[in-house]
């Protein structure tokens, strides 16, 4: 049992299957770079038959060196009634000079009959000449049996049968793919212990003699690809087929960041190196943010969700002992624990979220009694502390008097205008205190918010040079509902980042001026206090 479960990824070729999924080839090498860093041991780099995209990509994938990343290209079995030596694809497969090639053919009679228009003899020769052939030129052949699961269903003995050429031949690996998605885990148990059974029987010896080793590609369709992965390594397959955050046609590819930390620290198996998963959710968001897609939250083990707690019983209890709503340590997959503050929020969270932000409160739980019952009472207004920490660090600081204003607002106007042929212009006056000091400045925007965030950004700029480095990232309107007797309100959000943090202010009101403001003026009056703290440490 000393050996790894062999981790293949595909996300440079099934995850680029997902709706909305591209990858340019530096991009590919980039996402290459960072499997071979965390320890996976096969990558599928693409598909060059079908690709010219793909053809890049092992180019570049050439000219580097990996640590320990076998890179294969993926492609079918010879095409019926030609050679493979004659066959472009196959060809295309060896150009691609990669140690490791991956072929597909088909185990459902189905396919072979009526979507191939194929003899279920000429599949079968297909498969052990494209093999042998591969073989032959020193590759390292991995066989995936695509529709395998379907195909044993409809049709046991000749889903078996087509594994015989490829074993035969060679192949490193016999891959079982449940292509469609639709097996459930006790069938895939069961199926793979059949299958077995078969292959014992037909080639008149154990498995275990044989070099051949067996792995799994799931699908997840029916939500089981991780489950169907974990069930076959319990059966005793030794390779797992998945891609990064489980990106891929349909519903997408069995999720390697769950299968990886299950291997790991369930199964006490080993896929990656150890000491390596703590890197599992920084290569989740890499692969994330090269997709240009937005994490999940709640994807787990690497979601930022995954150890988030709201419920005041909950983060009273994890105070005590994480482990009382926690079923693993985050920080062994590179997570974190965070403690959400809301109208679910009980005194625990508060005291909780007071210490992570510096805001003492008294010992005797008077304190945490008021912020709760104040959240809550703003909360029903249509404030949302659990998205907002600037805000709640503020809120908690003045109602235990330690709120120090940076500034203080005078007075602001803002003027839009518009001209018949041209856009609108938005105008921005404002006076503001520090320390009795009166400032006031005017600035343009492209709209009022903005305009409003350059002048109070060159008023503080006299006495606060260092703001230069805080950008506003994200600017969110939410219309609340207006309940019996109020006017519909509007909740802004914005979210701000500087060279060491990123933190989100809230405001709430009738005027979306106001709410900008109020959102604006916490998000600054953070940042002054974060400066003014780190300048009293020094
Ligand atoms: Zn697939």
């Amino acid at each position: 049992m000393n050996e790894p479960i062999f981790l293949y990824d595909t996300t440079l070729r099934d995850g680029t299957q997902g709706e909305n999924i591209n990858f340019s080839a530096d991009e590919k090498l980039n996402i290459a770079e960072r499997l071979d860093d965390i320890g996976v041991h096969y990558i599928e780099g693409g598909w060059p038959g079908s690709n010219p995209k793909d053809i890049q990509f092992f180019d570049l994938a050439r000219r580097t060196e990996f640590k320990q990343t076998k890179i294969a290209a993926f492609g079918a079995t010879r095409r019926a009634g030609i050679a493979p030596e004659d066959d472009p694809n196959l060809q295309a497969l060896l150009d691609s000079h990669t140690s490791v090639v991956t072929i597909f053919g088909k185990s459902w009679d189905l396919h072979v009959d009526r979507i191939m228009g194929n003899t279920l003899e000429e599949n079968l020769e297909m498969i052990q000449d494209s093999v042998a052939y591969l073989k032959d030129q020193h590759r390292e052949v991995i066989y995936d049996a695509e529709h395998f699961f379907d195909g044993f269903k409809d049709n046991r003995e000749y889903a078996c049968r087509t594994l015989i050429p490829a074993i035969r031949n060679g192949a490193a690996f016999i891959v079982l793919c449940d292509t469609n998605g639709g097996t459930l885990p006790h069938e895939i148990e069961q199926i793979i212990q059949d299958v077995y059974r078969w292959l014992e029987v037909e080639l008149g010896a154990p498995l275990a003699d044989r070099q051949v080793k067996f792995g799994i590609h799931a699908h997840n369709d029916c939500g089981m690809a991780v489950a169907n992965s974990i069930t076959a390594v319990r059966s005793g397959i030794s390779m797992v087929q998945g891609t990064i955050n489980g990106y891929g046609e349909r519903c997408g590819n069995a999720d390697l960041t769950s299968i990886i930390p299950i291997i790991n620290t369930k199964l006490k198996r080993l896929s990656i190196p150890q000491e390596n998963l703590a890197r599992l959710r920084s290569l989740s968001r890499f692969v994330s943010e090269t997709a240009n897609l937005v994490p999940l939250n709640t994807r787990p083990f690497v979601g930022k969700s995954a150890f988030t707690h709201k419920g005041g019983v909950h983060v009273n209890a994890i105070m005590k002992l994480p482990r009382a709503y926690e079923h693993m340590n985050p920080e062994t997959v590179g997570n974190t624990r965070r403690v959400l503050v809301s109208d679910l929020s009980g005194k625990s969270n508060i005291e909780y979220k007071a210490e992570e932000f510096g805001v003492k409160l008294d010992g005797n739980g008077h304190d945490s009694r008021q912020i709760v019952s104040k959240i809550k009472d703003l909360e029903q207004e249509g404030y949302q502390f659990d998205v907002a920490d600037g805000s709640f660090k503020i809120l908690a600081e003045k109602l235990t008097d330690q709120f120090k204003p940076l500034f203080e607002l005078e007075s602001f106007r803002v003027t839009i205008e518009k001209d018949k042929e041209q856009p609108c212009t938005a105008h921005a006056t404002i006076k503001i205190s520090v320390d009795n000091r009166n400032e006031i400045t005017a600035a343009e925007g492209y709209g009022p918010v903005s305009a409003l965030d350059n002048a109070l950004r060159k008023a503080l700029d006299r006495f606060y040079p260092d703001l230069d480095a805080m950008r506003l990232v994200d600017f969110k309107v939410r219309v609340i509902d207006g309940r019996v007797g109020t006017a519909a309100k509007v909740r802004v959000l914005i979210e701000s980042r500087d060279q060491d943090q990123i933190w989100s202010t809230i405001g709430v009101s009738e005027d979306i001026i106001e709410a900008s403001w109020q959102a604006l003026a916490d998000s600054f009056q953070y940042k002054l206090a974060y400066e003014d703290k780190i300048r009293s440490a020094k």
